[in-house]
């Protein structure tokens, strides 16, 4: 039986400075050792003649050295020197400051060499290729991985230690999936897998290995994230009273709700009804009509007794739910109050007291909500506003200041269905698919940078009357203080230079919350005509009499974004209208610009953000709690991915604590894998 915890540090090759760079690569244990997965491999399986070699190409050749190595001395470097030659020509070969090579050619032995070929006049040259003996394949002669490495450790060495990792566990790793699996769905067997995954004799021997693991990662997560889900559904949850009415509130409303809203308001009453604790997340684009659905839902919950938390991710879009609710609730005897971190001590400790005794039925507000010193009297539902501002962590700390509340995450990133299957596994699913009626499509340009002049006489046109405009900035990479500076940039250029005549203003994450407020109130009043921003406008601000929305730099926001920051405008009557302004001449570039300008359909635009960007960056902008795969890539391997939601299904519906002795690799599997990160 092979050991897989045991520590890295025994396997053949490693010494004490290279456990230190196997552990920067997240490797500590023979199992990460193993399953430390090759970035793309390299096919130096098939040797050419020399005289076939073309300049520039990387070659695997098979030669006899056929003169001892030599010494040249070059600018303070030594190069070492070697000629070697195979039935149709000579090739010489050359490494720098190797002299320790000497001791590895014999004159008359034939070696295989791989490396990139330059061809001088019809001299063939390898500048530091790597090397093997006729019978050796350590480095050449296969189809040989490469990883993704740390500096300082070289493919080379980390190939020998993986030989040596993948020596000692083959044929002796235990089977990680039940045998009938295996066999229902023609999946190879682990340690064919492992050794292949690593070491492939062809490449239709990778792709049959990479199947087989990718099937048991994304099995595992999805068995896991719906064992959450069956945990919750067995936990007994608040029945929320069937006298306290939804209608109350429709009935006031201004507008009639869409079949969609609903729809989606009966799944939740029924749900809050039921014993079932709800878990439940609330998809719907941008401008939908979500919050409604969060009133309505507030609503039954204070009427059944109860308290309601509503959180969202700014100061800004917390004061503006806390206005709606104020509006909308007051009148039916609601209490609502706002949490920020803005306000006074004192105000803050009569909210807090009052919380405590129970004279304040909802509380709206930001992470502020989450410190401990905030508790309610008897909070029965939690609702959490564009779910992907928050890590999964904090959606169940709130949940915590209550006995079991019912909890409902709303979002407006569209997500494919699929993939929400995958990230929120855990929750049930009620989507908003439609929009209120007349609202007026957003006519989308994408331009130029030499456009500028004729998009700020566009600007200038819809300032004359009486509209407002938000110029949005690029985003520098993750850096806030770069953002700050290209903010600080273009309110220049704009105030100054573009429009001196009109009220420019700027706002950006690092303002406090009382002045970024501020500027909102402002320009919410008209009393700003221009506001340059960062993305924080990006969710859920309403000023309708703005109408027009420029993106500076859109090639370097995700469409998902742009769509979302795209819905700040086309709130009110007037047409509304966004341009991107876009750099470089790139075909996908220019393909996600003409997505934006073709479609307001989120789902559509979140399809094709995926298929343009790849699973990784799509997930890398949307702070999920997923565990990172080590080997599945969502977008590519979509059809596994269908295939084992269905097989998830089943083997929970025969099965749903996974007891039966059959599955007993299942749920080892899921434990091992989730043991340490089960905050998903
Ligand atoms: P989001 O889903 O983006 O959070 P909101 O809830 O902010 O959208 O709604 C956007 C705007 O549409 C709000 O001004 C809201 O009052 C309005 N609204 C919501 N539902 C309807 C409806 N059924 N008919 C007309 N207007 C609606
Ligand atoms: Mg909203």
């Amino acid at each position: 039986m092979v050991v897989l915890e045991k520590d890295v540090k025994y396997i053949k090759g490693v010494g004490p400075s290279r456990v230190l760079l196997l552990n920067k690569l997240g490797i500590f244990t023979l199992k990460d050792l193993i399953t430390y997965y090759p970035r793309t491999y390299e096919d130096r399986s098939k040797p050419k003649y020399i005289y076939e070699c073309e300049d520039g190409e990387e070659v695997l050749i098979e030669a006899v050295v056929c003169s001892g190595m030599t010494n040249v001395r070059l600018k303070g470097k030594t190069m070492q020197r070697l000629i070697v030659r195979d039935e149709t020509a000579s090739a010489t070969i050359t490494w720098f400051n190797q002299q320790y090579l000497k001791s590895k050619f014999t004159i008359g032995n034939k070696y295989k060499f791989f490396g990139k070929v330059t061809k001088k006049a019809g001299k063939v040259m390898f500048t530091s290729p790597v090397f093997d003996t006729e019978e050796k394949t350590q480095n050449t002669g296969r189809i040989v991985p490469i990883y993704p490495l740390t500096y300082n450790l070289s493919q080379n060495n980390l190939r020998k230690i993986m030989e040596a990792g993948i020596q000692e566990v083959f044929r002796n790793l235990p089977e990680t999936l039940p045998e009938y699996i295996l066999k229902e769905y023609k999946l190879q067997n682990i340690n064919d897998a492992t050794k292949q995954i690593h070491f492939p004799n062809e490449f239709k021997d990778f792709n049959i290995a990479r199947n087989r693991l990718v099937f048991e990662e994304l099995l595992s997560v999805q068995l896991a994230l719906l064992q959450l889900k069956n945990n919750y559904i067995q936990e007994k949850g608040i029945k929320f009273s069937k006298e306290a009415k939804m209608s109350d509130v429709i009935n006031t409303l201004p507008f009639k709700l869409t079949k969609a809203q609903l729809r989606v308001l009966e799944e939740i009453d029924n749900n809050m009804e039921s014993e079932k604790s709800m878990n439940r997340l609330l998809q719907g684009d941008v401008g939908s009509g979500k919050t409604v659905v969060a009133m309505c839902s507030a609503y039954k919950a204070v009427k059944s007794g109860y308290q309601a938390a509503i959180m969202a991710p700014t100061a800004i879009l917390a004061t503006q739910h806390m206005e709606n609710f104020k509006t909308m609730l007051e009148k039916l005897n609601v209490r609502c109050e706002l949490l920020i971190s803005g306000i006074t001590k004192k105000k803050k400790e009569d909210i807090l007291e009052r919380l405590r005794n129970g004279e304040i039925d909802i509380l709206i507000g930001t992470h502020a909500i989450l410190e401990d010193n905030v508790q309610f009297k008897n909070l029965g539902l939690v609702v959490t506003d564009e779910q992907h501002r928050f890590g999964v962590k904090q959606r169940t700390k709130i949940a915590e200041k209550g006995e079991n509340p019912d909890v409902l995450v709303m979002t407006a990133t569209p997500i494919p269905r699929t993939l929400a299957l995958i990230l929120y596994g855990d929750l049930d699913i009620s989507i908003i698919d439609e929009l209120p009626p007349n609202r007026k499509k957003i006519d989308t340009f994408a331009v130029n940078k030499n456009m500028t002049e004729r998009v700020n006489n566009f600007i200038e046109k819809q300032l004359k009357e009486g509209r407002q405009a938000y110029i949005v900035c690029p985003l520098v990479e993750e850096n806030e203080e770069m953002d700050l500076k290209s903010v600080e940039k273009l309110y220049e250029t704009y105030s100054k230079e573009v429009f001196p005549q009109y009220k420019v203003e700027y706002i950006h994450g690092k303002m406090k919350p009382k002045e970024k407020d501020n500027i909102m109130e402002r320009f919410k009043n008209k009393e700003i005509d221009i506001l340059i921003s960062t993305t924080v406008i990006e969710v859920g601000v309403d000023v309708p009499n703005s109408n027009i929305m420029v993106i500076e730099n859109a090639e370097r926001f995700g469409l998902a974004q742009l769509h979302q920051l795209r819905g700040r405008v086309g709130r009110g009557e007037y047409k509304s209208y966004c341009i991107l302004k876009y750099e470089g001449k790139g075909e996908k570039t220019k393909e996600r610009m003409k997505v934006m300008c073709e479609t307001n359909d989120g789902f559509v635009i979140s399809e094709k953000d995926l298929e343009l960007r790849g699973s990784g960056d799509f997930f890398g902008t949307m702070q999920h709690g997923l565990p990172e795969f080590k080997i599945a890539n969502l977008f590519e391997d979509i059809d596994i991915l269908k295939l084992v939601q269905g097989v998830a299904i089943r083997i929970l519906d025969e099965d749903p604590k996974l007891e039966q002795e059959k599955n007993r690799p299942l749920k080892e599997l899921i434990r091992d894998k989730f043991a340490k990160r089960i905050e998903i």
